[in-house]
């Protein structure tokens, strides 16, 4: 257990998907005055170097946000591929992470949700990550922010954790609004079983909660079936659902050469109404700017 450091996979393909994603679903959220809890069940270390010692082992991001902006936003020339609203907002979030104009630092979810936080209406991010060095890492990297009790880091389990925050306290109107991630490593088996109850519970306590779920699209039984099951608790609970799927394939390989993980998906519980317009133009564009071949594109459902 813990041998998943995200600072190797940071600004992955997958992070690309997750945070595109996130951003999206969370701006449609905020046009609605209300405060939001948000949630964050499995953290991660908050910000990361690409140019750090992890990320030169996996340079995963080089695959990712850097070919984004370089395809979208390249230096010099014309941009080899067009960008969309959802595209351009996660680019410039990005970006605004690294004010000299070279890509240095990767926002993860902690800080791309509370770069979006609204203090008039009092949003509150509550965060947890288990693992002992990167809980560390992220109260230290929250820690300078001076949010105060704005965001709340904590070392604990957040499929536990999340249970006794919802519902979500309500505000003097009565409104009660919360946003949920939910992004395991999955390097224990038992975490498909775990989200796919964990979103089972969460449903019954706060039904008209936001939740995304993140899960990779590999040859495994339990992967495969997490987003079928993640659909069957929405349907049951009578909410509407969202299913993205982003493949960016490989390149002909050798005898002797994986591809590493190629495809991801994130499933949404009561997504924003116009996330499925905004995806349905922006996938493409994500294939076309990192698909590496074999295998590469993406899926779209809803419940319309
Ligand atoms: N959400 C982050 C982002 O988008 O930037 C990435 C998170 S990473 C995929 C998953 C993290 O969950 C790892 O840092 C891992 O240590 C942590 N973790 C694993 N099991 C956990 C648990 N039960 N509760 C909280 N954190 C956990």
């Amino acid at each position: 257990m813990f041998s998943y450091r995200h600072a190797f996979h940071a600004g992955n393909h997958a992070d690309v998907l997750k945070h595109l994603l996130l951003i999206a679903t969370l701006r449609h959220l905020q046009l609605k005055e209300p405060a939001i809890t948000l949630i964050d069940t499995h953290a991660g270390a908050g910000l990361y170097r690409l140019d750090g010692d992890f990320a030169d082992k996996g340079g995963e991001a080089v695959n990712g946000v850097v070919r984004l902006f370089a395809a979208c936003r390249p230096a010099t020339g014309a941009p080899a591929v067009q960008t969309t609203p959802l595209i351009d907002d996660y680019l410039d979030l990005v970006a605004g992470f690294n004010p000299s104009g070279s890509l240095r630092v990767y926002p993860g979810s902690p800080f791309v949700i509370e770069r979006l936080m609204r203090a008039e209406s009092r949003d509150r991010l509550k965060l947890f990550e288990l693992h002992p060095t990167d809980g560390k890492t992220l109260s230290a990297n929250i820690a300078q922010l001076d949010a105060g009790r704005a965001v709340v880091v904590k070392r604990e389990d957040g499929f536990e954790g999340l249970k006794p925050l919802l519902p979500p306290p309500a505000d003097a109107k009565g409104s009660r609004r919360a946003m949920v991630l939910i992004d395991p490593s999955y390097e224990i088996k038992s975490d498909y079983a775990k989200v796919s109850a964990c979103i089972q519970d969460s449903l019954k306590r706060f039904a008209t909660g936001t939740y995304l779920v993140w899960y990779p699209v590999i040859p495994r039984a339990e992967a495969h079936d997490l987003p079928r099951k993640l659909r069957g608790h929405a349907q049951r609970a009578g909410r509407p659902w969202l299913h993205a799927t982003l493949a960016v394939g490989h390149p002909p390989l050798g005898p002797d050469e994986r591809p590493g993980l190629t495809a991801s998906g994130v499933f949404v519980i009561n997504p924003p109404h116009t996330l499925h317009a905004g995806l349905a133009e922006a996938l493409p564009l994500l294939v076309e700017a990192l698909g590496r071949g074999r295998g590469q594109g993406h899926t779209l459902e809803h419940s319309g």
